[in-house]
């Protein structure tokens, strides 16, 4: 652990889908990534020469939620590190039918990773700094954000996006509780929190809360 080195968020954008992968890091020491979703081979190379770069142990791989577009490269990605897929407990048992969900786009099912297990909610941290789990239904069952006080910022995966919010036609999807998991879990956060989502640019609380037309 290096507490010296601010903590940095690296977003990449990966496969077709355009979702937003995410190293939450400290030059030199830990880091995690939320959302395995890599699929061209450069994106698994880009992640991997990345995280060497900046010479990260990476200690967690963490999902928002079991839509295979958010963990479409995470059986490589796990392998690679040695670490497992974690998850909302209510996730672990929709990984398999998320695989499937590829099919919708005219795409073979993705690989769920031979490794997955549910996180512990309530201790979970990295590189000397704490990270809460918010449960956030609505989009799907077992959608998570992770908040991480120390820079202000929530990954908000694909409950609240930039001027707009998860869609609620797939399976366990509900408009009335995506609005409460946004009210309940995300705007009470300060309102300069910066909001990291799953697909898109970059937003904050208080944008959303007084502009998002869908709100
Ligand atoms: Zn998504």
């Amino acid at each position: 652990m290096n507490p010296q080195e601010t903590l940095q968020i690296k977003c990449m954008p990966v496969n077709p889908i355009e979702m937003n992968l995410y190293v939450v890091y400290r030059k030199n020491g830990e880091g995690i990534l939320i959302d395995p979703g890599c699929c061209q081979e450069s994106e698994f190379e880009r992640l991997f020469r990345f995280v060497d770069q900046e010479n990260i142990q990476i200690s967690h791989i963490l999902l928002t939620h079991p839509h295979f577009d958010h963990f479409w490269g995470a059986a490589r990605i796990c392998k690679h590190y040695g670490l497992p897929l974690e998850v909302h407990e209510k996730a672990l048992g929709l990984l398999e039918k998320g695989a499937m969900g590829a099919a919708s786009f005219g795409l073979p099912p993705v690989e769920v990773p031979e490794k997955a297990k549910v996180f512990d909610a309530n201790k979970m941290e990295f590189a000397g700094t704490r990270l809460e789990v918010r449960y956030t239904p609505g989009h799907c069952e077992g959608s998570v954000c992770f908040v991480l006080p120390e820079a202000k910022t929530v990954f908000s995966g694909d409950v609240l996006f930039n001027g707009s919010i998860g869609r609620t036609d797939l399976p366990s999807g509900n408009l009335d509780l995506l609005r409460k998991s946004i009210f309940e879990q995300l705007f009470v956060l300060d309102e300069d929190f910066q909001v990291r989502p799953g697909h898109g640019g970059r937003t904050w609380i208080e944008q959303e809360k007084y502009q998002n037309p869908f709100l």
